[in-house]
């Protein structure tokens, strides 16, 4: 196709606003698929997608369009819209030349919608600002069109409405779209260069990799090399996706589609990377590639001892699929062997577990999830520390953590609960603003490790579920962080040390002795359960002695059912962990890290 018929657009919403529903409607609409073989969110394929009703993995798909009887080809790139996979987003944008920002008609502008806008703006895309589900009875369609108007500038008048439900107004969009985002352009007879803007693992034909080209062409049969790695591959099949692959006779200037290369790691094919020509190629590559960098570490180990083969088997497989996974094998005293893994988030995270568990059958526990600590000693030595239990003992200088930009967007009538809340997390304010009357734009610096936790579940039930968050990494900052050790009976248990500001060391240790207490059983002596400091106790419970003789149970004479008995202690034991001279069940330790 030439590119002056080609029109290559993304749509950005927050969450929840209905960015996949809208799709499905532009699928339909331009006959890519039938009325019959629709099912709900069609580009959202993996089944946590689906269940979820999340975006994870952003899809590209070619539409067919025909404006004032001139065929035009839609390129419409579907985004994930949480804040984990901004980089994803990012990426999405930079293959584009025009973004729908899309807002609920019933909610107005939230926090992602702001902070996808503002992606878009700095890759100079046209902005088509449009207000979604205008069919639902609590819709303000006028209200939040000036809103949206005041945001991106112009007039209320020129902002769209529609219902990606009904359908409603979508064919006006599709025209619009036509209309507004500018065509692709680009030297056709330069050197090839294709922009990655994603890559998935498929059991059959190895990765497929979503390329925007840009400048030359690429062609089935020729060898292509990524820039950034210098690696080489064949171009076994190249195509567009429409809504299936379909191969082509190559991709040229503007146009998006997928290539086949047979390679079967999707870290040799990367977001953001650049693609050329191995005989001709490129100098320069496309501007911004950064690797996905893990921000939340969390320590995973399989329930059952003996799946740890299994579990690394599955984290091997499942990184073929997920470039931003990062993982180290570790050994814990009380959860035996696993994995130190790095998420880009809190959702990534709770991704990859459920897929680990669900996709592979496994059954897993996970540790606290922490950030990256960088510490520096008196002797200049720097450590990094992802594993709070590898936390420094000796004379330490300064301590730095992660911090990010937070914007929260509220109505007004929540502002001094927001506020309260951030003061409780360390935040420290940087600006507030009026988007409209009822509604705040607050803007923090908050430690990452604060709002990992439970900041969002807060923020969401602190103001009745109308507030929201986005927020992007701004460096690190020197804190007076300490590490908290648990200790059983003089022993350290690993799986429970955390590294906290010095203000909240007694709350934690208050918190983990007393919980420890409830959960581990009685032994034949008396067990202290303590919070350190390093030498400096902060809390202590005490687990009393109790004499635990089973065999008082048989009185004499049943000799096999004694010897049942002590077998079956014997089985028990495989489950116990020592800790020093205390015996705790496995269970414990995971009932102790999955309660609240
Ligand atoms: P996304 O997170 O932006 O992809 O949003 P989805 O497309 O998954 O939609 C979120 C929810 O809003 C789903 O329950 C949809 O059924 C619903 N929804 C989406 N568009 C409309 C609409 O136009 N009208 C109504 N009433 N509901 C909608
Ligand atoms: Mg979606």
């Amino acid at each position: 196709t030439a590119p002056e018929l080609i029109r290559n657009f993304c749509i950005i919403a927050h969450i929840d606003h209905g960015k996949s529903t809208l799709a499905d409607r532009m699928l339909q609409l331009t006959g890519v698929v039938e009325a019959r073989a629709m099912r709900a969110q069609y580009l959202d394929r993996m089944d946590i997608e689906r269940e979820r009703g999340i975006t994870i993995k952003s899809q590209a798909v070619r539409m067919p369009w025909e404006l004032d009887g001139t065929p035009h080809a839609l390129n419409m790139i579907d985004t994930p819209g949480h804040v984990d996979f901004t980089y994803e987003v990012s990426r999405s944008l930079a293959a584009c030349e025009g973004a729908v920002l899309l807002v609920d008609a019933a909610q107005g502008i939230e926090a992602q919608t702001l902070a996808n806008l503002y992606l878009a703006m700095e890759n100079d895309l046209e902005i088509i600002p449009v207000l979604n589900k205008i069919d639902l009875p609590a819709a303000q369609p006028e209200k939040y069109a000036e809103e949206l108007a005041n945001l991106v500038g112009g007039d209320p008048d020129d902002v769209l409405k529609v219902s990606g439900k009904t359908g409603a107004g979508v064919e006006a969009l599709l025209d619009r779209i036509v209309e507004r985002v500018p065509a692709p352009v680009g030297d056709a007879d330069a050197p090839a260069r294709a922009m990655i803007f994603d890559s998935v693992y498929d059991t059959y034909r190895g990765v497929v990799t979503y390329v925007r080209v840009v400048d030359g062409n690429l062609n089935p049969r020729e060898r292509i090399t990524m820039m950034s790695t210098r690696a080489s591959h064949e171009l076994l099949e190249i195509g567009v996706i429409s809504p299936e692959p379909n191969p082509t006779k190559g991709l040229g200037v503007g146009e998006v589609g997928y290539l086949i290369t047979g390679v079967k790691d999707v870290r040799q094919s990367k977001v953001g990377d650049t693609v050329t020509n191995l005989a001709k190629p490129a100098t320069d590559a496309l501007g911004g590639y950064s690797d996905p960098k893990p921000m939340v570490f969390s320590g995973l180990y399989p329930v059952d001892g003996s799946d740890y083969p299994d579990l690394r088997d599955a984290l091997d497989k499942l990184k073929l699929n997920d470039a931003a996974l990062n993982y180290e094998p570790e050994t814990s005293v009380a959860l035996g062997f696993g994995f130190r893994v790095g998420f880009l988030g809190l959702l990534h995270l709770e991704i990859v577990r459920e897929r680990l568990e669900r996709e592979f059958n496994l059954d897993l526990i996970s540790t606290a999830p922490n950030v990256i600590y960088d510490v520096t000693l008196e002797d200049g030595t720097e450590v990094k520390v992802t594993n709070p239990s590898e936390f420094p003992g000796g004379k330490i200088k300064e301590v730095r953590e992660p911090v990010v930009k937070a914007t929260i967007l509220t109505p007004s009538e929540f502002v001094g609960t927001v506020m309260g809340l951030c003061n409780e997390r360390r935040g420290v304010q940087l600006g507030m603003d009026y988007l409209s009357e009822d509604r705040v734009e607050l803007r923090y610096t908050l430690p990452l490790a604060e709002i990992v936790f439970d900041f969002f579940d807060q923020l969401k039930s602190r103001t009745r579920g109308y507030a929201s968050l986005d927020y992007e990494p701004s460096g690190e900052q020197t804190a007076d962080l300490v590490k908290v050790d648990i200790l059983l009976q003089g022993e350290q248990v690993d799986a429970f040390s955390a590294i906290v500001h010095r203000e909240k060391a007694y709350d934690y240790g208050v918190l983990m002795t007393g919980k420890l207490k409830e959960i581990i059983p009685r032994q034949q002596f008396e067990v202290p359960i303590q919070a350190a400091i390093g030498a400096r106790v902060i809390a202590r419970e005490t687990i009393r002695a109790m004499r635990k003789d089973v065999l008082a149970k048989c009185y004499g004479g049943d000799i096999s059912r004694k010897r049942k008995l002590l077998e079956k202690q014997k089985e028990g034991k495989k489950r116990m962990k020592n800790i020093g001279s205390v015996e705790v069940p496995k269970d414990a330790f995971i009932a102790a890290l999955s309660s609240d």
